[in-house]
């Protein structure tokens, strides 16, 4: 395992699920912290918890990864100590309706192309320049099962983490010859408010998504994200798919 202590971590979707779990374990790790997403509560309330566990150094970040000139103007005005991202999760996501494509909802469809696609893109075209001049770095993506297989009523979001898989793998082609890792970790059902948001709060729907299987945690990604971020320089995961044992 290679130190990672000091340096700088960006975590977009940092205030719950899969993005708070990786924020504790880089903070665990005595990394610096830059978390983003639209809820500051929520982000405020982690910062507290991880300075008091860790003495964590973080920046907060209010940002909608949707909002192209938002996330450029963020992340151009970072202070100083906090400008040179050493490795970018790249978490924020979400899911919006579970129907037939011929019935689904079109601003949903926009919402999970606008976030899952074009956030990561903005969030990466803002960071990955950085990387590249100082010859360091790495970019860990989450993608999903959804972007290796399809599954009924997945049609738009299957299609988004089919995009970001195909991202994954073209920006690593991209940075074959710097030192710039790209990695994606792909994970199978997570117990997080994922399904919530899916359903539009409606939590009966959501607690039926984990039924007959025992889910993933959001600890159990960020575990593997982690040990991405400290595999030695010349090794990189450039794609791990961890899936519930009873999961298909
Ligand atoms: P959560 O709903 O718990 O977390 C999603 C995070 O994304 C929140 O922090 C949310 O913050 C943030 N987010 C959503 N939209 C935006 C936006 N426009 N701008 C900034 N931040 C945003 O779900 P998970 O932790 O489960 O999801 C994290 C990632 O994992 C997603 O990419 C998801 O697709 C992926 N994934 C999840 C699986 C699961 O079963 N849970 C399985 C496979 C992959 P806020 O609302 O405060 O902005």
């Amino acid at each position: 395992m290679v130190a990672i202590k000091d340096q700088v971590v960006l975590i977009t979707g940092a205030s719950s699920g899969i993005g708070a779990a990786c924020a504790r374990a880089f903070a665990e790790a005595r990394t610096k912290l830059v978390l983003a997403a639209r809820r500051r509560d929520r982000l405020e309330q982690l910062a507290d918890e991880l300075n008091q566990e860790f003495a964590s150094e973080i920046h907060l970040l209010q940002l909608d990864v949707r909002d192209r000139p938002q996330v450029e103007a963020a992340l151009q005005s970072l202070p100083d100590s906090w400008g040179n991202i050493d490795i970018l999760v790249n978490n924020a996501g979400l899911s919006r309706g579970l129907d037939k494509l011929y019935e689904g909802d079109v601003q949903d469809w926009e919402e999970m192309i606008d976030t899952n696609i074009k956030g990561l893109l903005y969030v990466t075209r803002s960071v990955v320049p950085g990387m590249v001049a100082r010859g360091r770095g790495h970019v860990i993506n989450i993608g999903s099962i959804a972007g290796h297989q399809t599954y009924p009523n997945g049609n738009v979001y299957c299609g988004t983490k089919a995009a970001v898989r195909a991202i994954s793998e073209g920006l690593k082609q991209d940075l074959l010859g710097t030192p710039v890792r790209v990695s994606s970790v792909d994970p199978g059902l997570v117990e997080t408010e994922f399904s919530q948001v899916r359903f539009h709060g409606d939590a009966e729907r959501a607690e039926k998504v984990y039924q007959g299987l025992i889910p993933l945690t959001a600890e159990d990604v960020a575990d593997v994200v982690l040990f991405c971020a400290t595999r030695p320089a010349h090794v990189n995961l450039s794609e791990v798919l961890l899936l519930p044992t009873d999961q298909s």
